[in-house]
């Protein structure tokens, strides 16, 4: 689960890591008092969104009138903001960020994440921030440091300093950051973090070290000890099907094909992808319905596949194990009766009862087309697709 910047920055000064004074807000004519309460004549304005780039894409700007603040947020509230981290429709605007803004006299990267081969976590720094990240390790690889560090350390100075040594912080500087990435160690174990991102962590006029950015994202699996955090979730920024499969317990991640997959198993739904692109063709979602595929769930499958307005067929792919493919057969008719399907749809079943699901489909007045070969399915799914 992800965080909002707003969000991220909560925590941070929870744990006592330097932030802007800010405040968020979800209406425009909240702006201008906000600014006055903020205070300075300078601030920065910045579009709340589960994506970075915003910098680059008119989501953040420095501003030095209340009345900007309130242009702004007309502007993006309710609007969508599209960056390099998002697809082509952006993600919905729908709270701004105000910060009292901050003089930046260089701009650095810290990031933290999990590694599970070495079972540390491993904390990501250069002095080269507020840039793409990827492209500094590309091309200057040699300014980015990867320091694992021991989720039970008792002391993490020593890495908190060779850390520092490659941000290039001067004896004042290292003296901040010691206790900072320690602050970061506990917020990290403690609320379950699986990533964290600082970018840019910023040098700030007085010499200081300042977080100017947050993101955070949540091991899910955790979720159900961090309550705080749940309350946190926004799902307008979750794509819509995605969100919805989420509440059935439906593993569904969409993608930008046309060939709608339902599959039990989450390597039968990999091998149904992989099939499919071999012959050619474009799935356009990821979905395990589970090893107990109802026909409740097959109904929901169905729902949820056939929301994305670019599904042209549906390939069913369900290998009875514990589940009896005629019970499947039954779901699959009644799923689509209810649904009222109008795309094709075809439907492959192998293992437990797969015969007899099979001769029910073809009895069936549904047109559907069986086969049992997914090979031969693969392929015809791909033909109706095109
Ligand atoms: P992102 O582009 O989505 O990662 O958003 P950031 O929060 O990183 O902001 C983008 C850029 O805006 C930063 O890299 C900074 O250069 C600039 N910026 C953000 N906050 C401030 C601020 O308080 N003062 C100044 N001078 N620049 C800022
Ligand atoms: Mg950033």
């Amino acid at each position: 689960m992800n965080l909002h910047e707003y969000q991220g920055k909560q925590l941070f000064a929870d744990y006592n890591l330097p932030v802007s004074k800010g405040e968020v807000i979800f209406d425009a004519k909240d702006a201008v008092d906000a600014c006055n309460r903020i205070g300075g004549q300078k601030w920065v304005v910045k579009a709340q969104v589960h994506a970075g780039g915003r910098g680059k894409s008119g989501g953040v700007e420095l501003i030095d009138l209340p009345e900007s603040a309130r242009d702004f947020a007309n502007k993006w509230l309710g609007n969508r903001l599209v960056t390099y981290q998002t697809d082509s429709k952006g993600q919905p605007v729908s709270s701004i960020l105000i910060e009292a803004c901050t003089e930046i006299k260089s701009e650095l990267y810290l990031s933290a994440i999990i590694d599970r081969d070495s079972q540390k976590i491993v904390f990501i720094g250069s002095s080269e921030g507020g840039v793409n990240i990827e492209d500094v390790a590309k091309n200057t690889p040699e300014k980015i440091i990867y320091e694992g560090i021991d989720p039970d350390v008792k002391d993490v100075e020593n890495h908190a300093i060779n850390i520092g040594k490659v941000l290039k912080l001067n004896e004042d500087q290292m003296k901040q950051f010691i206790p900072m990435v320690d602050n970061l160690m506990r917020l990290f174990i403690e609320k379950d973090l699986s990533l964290l991102e600082i970018n840019p962590l910023v040098i700030n006029d007085k010499d200081d070290l300042h977080c100017l950015d947050a993101k955070i994202n949540i091991d899910s699996n955790a979720l159900f000890r961090q309550p705080e955090l749940v309350e946190m979730y926004d799902e307008s920024q979750e794509d819509p099907q995605e969100a919805e499969a989420a509440k059935s317990d439906l593993s569904y991640v969409s993608l930008d094909g046309n060939i709608g997959c339902m599959v039990n198993g989450a390597g039968l739904a990999m091998g149904t992808m992989d099939t499919i692109k071999f012959y050619g063709g474009n799935p356009a979602n990821f979905l395990d319905v589970g090893g107990t595929a109802t026909q409740e769930r097959v109904a929901k499958a169905f729902k949820i596949i056939l929301k994305d307005p670019e599904v042209s067929v549906v390939l069913v792919n369900i290998f009875g194990g514990i589940v009896r493919c005629d019970l499947i057969a039954e779901g699959v008719i009644s799923a689509i009766k209810e649904v009222g399907i109008s795309v094709p749809v075809v439907v492959r079943l192998e293992g437990n009862s797969a015969e007899k699901g099979a001769q029910i489909l073809n009895e069936s007045d549904i047109k559907v087309e069986s086969i049992n070969n997914l090979a031969e399915a693969a392929k015809k799914a791909v033909e109706l697709s095109q």
